[in-house]
């Protein structure tokens, strides 16, 4: 009979929040939400071996930060041979932001990591918290339940599995919080467990590299009508950005103004490395389809094409960190981890 070895790695997120005297809900401890976490004291998982771990100081996600990323990123690597699969318990704001992110520090990934969270405690009696943790252990302990072990970083949540980097919560209320709008999902949660095969990644032939450096150097540029282009130029003048990921209209089209373009010219000059995906939450950029189009303008700008600003933000901080400038454009223009479709 196979057995596996799960690691549990609890980070926060409401999966373990308890209200506090203004009755806003914040993070508990690992040791006072162990007991209620009756998945991994089942019966039905004595083939799995979990090893648990947590932060010191668990957190509501919007309070993760690059250090918390290689937090997560260094318990896996330190634990990488020794187990089967990784359980990232995470709130959900950010948790598509972490899930990207880590698809791009594990290179050729041969186990899954799995994200999961809820959007009621576990103590709640109505919890989503528990079967969304047994999906994600059923994930993790793969080859005990005859599952294709998915070499990806995901998130399972609610009904579905999704691949990371293309996930995005979608709801703040409904139990189906992430969604995966241009990249079918990986799998669903119904009587059977069901993986769309055809669209996982494969296990890799070679070893599983890894890159943990993260340059926060970053900012996202929302576009939108009646901008004042003129604020743009203290992003020239900070000397300090290194990447803009910007969020045009539609296909990738922008305002034909003179000041925003004279911006652009000047951020390249400074070697700001830009990548340009669409605000629409389906597509992709379609370079010249208007003219409009921000890439009729002759500028060296990347295509994010039907990026989430989850994976190219990330992508950016990574890329950045991991490469040498006149490797990033390249690298950014390269599908790496099945997070763009080109
Ligand atoms: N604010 C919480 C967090 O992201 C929300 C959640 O976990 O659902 O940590």
């Amino acid at each position: 009979m196979s057995s596996a070895k799960v690691m549990v790695i609890y980070t926060g997120g409401t999966f373990g929040m308890t209200q506090n005297g203004n009755n806003a809900l914040s993070p508990s401890r690992w040791d006072d939400i162990v007991a209620h976490i009756s998945p991994i004291n089942k019966e039905d998982f004595k083939q799995v071996e979990f090893t648990l771990e947590s932060f010191d100081n668990p957190l509501d996600s919007s309070q993760m930060t690059p250090k918390e990323w290689v937090m997560m990123a260094e318990i896996i690597q330190k634990n990488y041979h020794s187990h089967d699969g990784f359980i990232i318990i995470h709130g959900t704001d950010t948790m598509a932001y972490s899930a990207s992110v880590l698809s791009f520090m594990f290179h050729s990934l041969s186990k899954p990591i799995i994200f999961t969270g809820a959007q009621l405690p576990v103590t709640h009696t109505r919890t989503d918290a528990s079967i969304n943790l047994i999906n994600a252990i059923y994930l993790a302990a793969a080859k005990v339940f005859r599952i294709p072990i998915i070499p990806e970083v995901l998130i399972c949540f609610n009904k579905v599995l999704l691949r990371g980097n293309r996930s995005t919560k979608k709801s703040t209320f409904d139990f189906m919080g992430f969604e995966s709008p241009n990249f079918p999902q990986l799998g669903r949660f119904n009587q059977k467990i069901e993986i769309n095969k055809k669209n996982i990644l494969q296990i890799p032939e070679i070893p599983t590299k890894f890159l943990f450096n993260i340059c926060p150097d970053i900012i996202t540029i929302n576009l939108f009508p009646g901008m004042n282009f003129k604020f743009l130029k203290y992003i020239n003048k900070s000397n300090e950005i290194k990447g803009i990921v910007l969020r045009s209209f539609g296909s990738g089209n922008i305002p034909q103004s003179q000041e925003f373009i004279e911006f652009l010219e000047e951020a390249i000059q400074l070697n700001i490395v830009i990548v340009n995906i669409t605000q629409c939450k389906e597509g992709s950029i379609k370079p010249h389809q208007y003219g409009a189009s921000l890439h009729n303008k002759n500028l060296p700008i990347i295509n994010g094409y039907d990026s989430t600003l989850e994976a190219a933000s990330t992508k950016l901080m990574w890329v950045l960190a991991n490469s040498s400038p006149q490797d990033h454009h390249a690298l950014m223009s390269k599908n790496l981890v099945g997070e763009i479709t080109i």
